[in-house]
């Protein structure tokens, strides 16, 4: 199994000599399972060089999943090339926030009102599955994906995919021992990240932030790693950094991180995720 960042920001997309390193575009996840299945986590704005990069290697059949509606997990859609391209063919879970952004985007008067890209046709096939409910296991190809529910407010969920013996959990959105709702307790979420090789975790504040910033939906490293440690996973990548947050202060905190981990848990990886990050499970 690879799996491929595209989009590590969180909130809204940054760009600036300050941010090149760990990358601007909002979260987007490519995971290639054993048989080559393409499962796509989120669309935020890192999906539009996913789809170029799709197109150029000819791969035209994908699996999209959507963590939650917030604007930095959907606003790359209509940058998606593949979608005006025909012989695509698009297997998306049904998600209601999703499903709206496709319909807008195929209804030129109504998708004039949101996006420059109104002038042009979805010519992808779309296939709905049935929505992926908490808990419940999706079998793509070779691979199980499981949904988690995730603490985060108006709801969101995290997806486990296992292939052969290995597993990525990606929670981007999840704010660990705060209670949005539909979340789980702390054991919960240890219980279903256990042992998995990388776990991709909301990082996004600094354990002085979090102080202030509770109940925004959103972990701090510190927590992210309590997870991974008492989960066991062999890799914890941070995820969704700050939009204020500079490739040195992003640097700083993997550090910090990694000072911690090796103290408690000798064998676990720390590194924050970044565009471009290819990290193969086998
Ligand atoms: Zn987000
Ligand atoms: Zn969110």
């Amino acid at each position: 199994m690879l799996v491929r960042c595209w989009g590590a920001r969180g909130n809204i997309p940054v760009s600036g000599g300050q941010t090149q390193f760990y990358g601007g575009a909002t979260p987007c996840l490519e995971v290639r399972t054993s048989d080559q299945s393409v499962i796509i986590c989120d669309a935020g704005t890192g999906i539009r060089q996913l789809g170029n990069a799709l197109l150029a290697e000819k791969q035209l059949e994908y699996i999209l999943l959507l963590t939650h509606s917030h604007d930095d997990h959907l606003d790359g859609l209509p940058f998606f090339e593949p979608l005006y391209t025909p012989d695509v063919r698009v297997t998306a879970f049904e998600h209601k926030a999703l499903r709206e952004k496709l319909e807008k985007m195929c209804d030129m008067a109504k998708a004039a009102e949101f996006s420059p890209q109104c002038t042009r046709s979805i010519q992808a096939a779309i296939e709905w599955k049935p929505a992926l409910e908490y808990g419940h296991i999706a079998e793509v190809g070779n691979a199980l994906v499981t949904s988690i529910p995730a603490s985060h407010p108006g709801g969101c969920s995290g997806f486990k995919i296992s292939d052969r013996g290995k597993s990525v959990v990606y929670l981007p959105d999840n704010e660990l021992t705060f209670d949005h709702g539909a979340s789980m307790d702390f054991s919960a979420y240890v219980k279903i990240c256990a042992g998995a090789d990388l776990l991709v975790h909301d990082a996004q504040f600094t354990c002085e932030e979090y102080e202030t910033c509770r109940g925004r939906g959103h972990s701090s490293w510190r927590q992210a790693l309590e997870l991974a440690i008492s989960a066991g996973v062999q890799q914890l990548a941070l995820f969704h950094h700050d939009a204020d947050r500079t490739d040195d202060q992003v640097s700083a905190i993997v550090k910090e991180c990694k000072r911690e981990a090796a103290l408690r848990a000798p064998r676990l990886l720390c590194f924050a995720m970044r565009e471009g990050a290819e990290i193969v499970l086998s």
